[in-house]
């Protein structure tokens, strides 16, 4: 029987409508909505697509919306005192720096020049700390692994004393992902086991998984029979496969040889329609939930 998909466009309207609500109560309440700034440096297309399909989810919501473009050669300087800029403007509740970077300037320098407080990607180590202790400390969960964790949820996977397995160890996806699922509470619980590239048989590890995360970045690298019947797979890639001229968009795949694999799996994102409108719609969550704690205390109510 093939697959329930899970779809992340639907499930992220649903989100998104709800923020629009949250958007009008702060506007009546404060007089004031949440702020997003986006600095895009170059103009490498994927980042382009990503920050304009942010900019105009922020600007469809409401949202105070500013878009910095600064070209390839601006210097490491010049981005810290832009970021400086927004860290000490109140309209401004969330800075959201579009990687990768240009070679010629240190990525880590300049994420950890964000007032964590306004970390909406949840990328500075303040938050990354704060993930991993877990509950109540937690401030901005990183926005992909916050969208896959949203989606099992209100897909209905069980996750408490599931074997998940999460390919990939990057910063922005997998490792926190580990935690999370790992974590004590709703959307945890989960006995996790992180895979990546030096893993000894990866087809075995993933065929014990319950919940399948990966997060690889190499085109239908999880083939049907490393499922096992029944199972969640969230598939994170984004490979761009070719280009089609008709359309003028490259061709998208996932790390997942889907087709084959939702003749096997239980539940199955697709890409593209899963994990990416999603990853968005928790950074809109990231940035409402900021202006928040923001207005709250500049209104001497935290
Ligand atoms: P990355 O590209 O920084 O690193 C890839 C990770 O996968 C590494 O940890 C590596 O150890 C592991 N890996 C690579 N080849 C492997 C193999 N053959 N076997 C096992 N592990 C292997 O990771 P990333 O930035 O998390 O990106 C991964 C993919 O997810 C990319 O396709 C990226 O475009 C996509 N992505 C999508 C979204 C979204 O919102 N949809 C967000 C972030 C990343």
């Amino acid at each position: 029987m093939s697959a329930t998909i899970i779809d992340g466009v639907a499930m992220s309207r649903a989100l998104l409508e709800g923020l629009r609500a949250e958007v009008a109560e702060l506007r009546e309440h404060y007089g004031k909505v949440p702020g997003l700034v986006t600095i895009l440096v170059g103009e490498d297309p994927a980042s382009v697509s990503y920050v304009t399909r942010k900019t105009r989810t922020a600007h469809e919501l409401g949202f105070h919306e500013v878009q910095e473009n600064r070209p390839a050669d601006i210097s490491e300087a010049e981005l810290l005192a832009l970021i400086g800029r927004y860290n000490a403007d109140p309209d401004i509740h969330g800075i959201l720096v579009q990687l990768p970077l240009p070679k010629h300037i240190d990525e880590t320098r300049v994420l950890h020049a964000i007032d964590p407080k306004k970390d909406v990607d949840g990328f500075h180590p303040v938050n990354l700390g704060n993930l991993l202790i877990g509950g109540e400390a937690v401030t901005f969960r990183p926005c992909t692994p916050a969208g896959i964790q949203e989606m099992l949820v209100r897909s209905g996977v069980e996750l408490d004393g599931a074997e998940a397995v999460v390919v990939g160890r990057s910063n922005i996806v997998g490792k926190p992902l580990s935690v999370m699922l790992g974590q004590k509470g709703p959307g945890g619980n989960a006995t996790v086991t992180l895979a990546h590239s030096h893993t000894r048989d990866l087809a075995a590890h993933c065929r014990r998984a319950d919940v399948l995360i990966v997060a690889a970045g190499v085109p239908k690298l999880v083939k049907a029979d490393w499922i096992k019947p029944g199972a969640t797979v969230i598939d994170v890639g984004v490979n761009r496969v070719g280009f089609n001229e008709t359309t003028g968009k490259a061709i998208l795949a996932g790390d997942v040889d889907f087709a084959a694999a939702r003749e096997v799996a239980g539940k199955i994102t697709p890409v593209p329609g899963g994990v990416g409108p999603m990853t968005i719609a928790m950074l809109m969550q990231n940035t409402v939930r900021s202006a928040r704690r923001h207005l709250a205390a500049e209104n001497g109510k935290a």
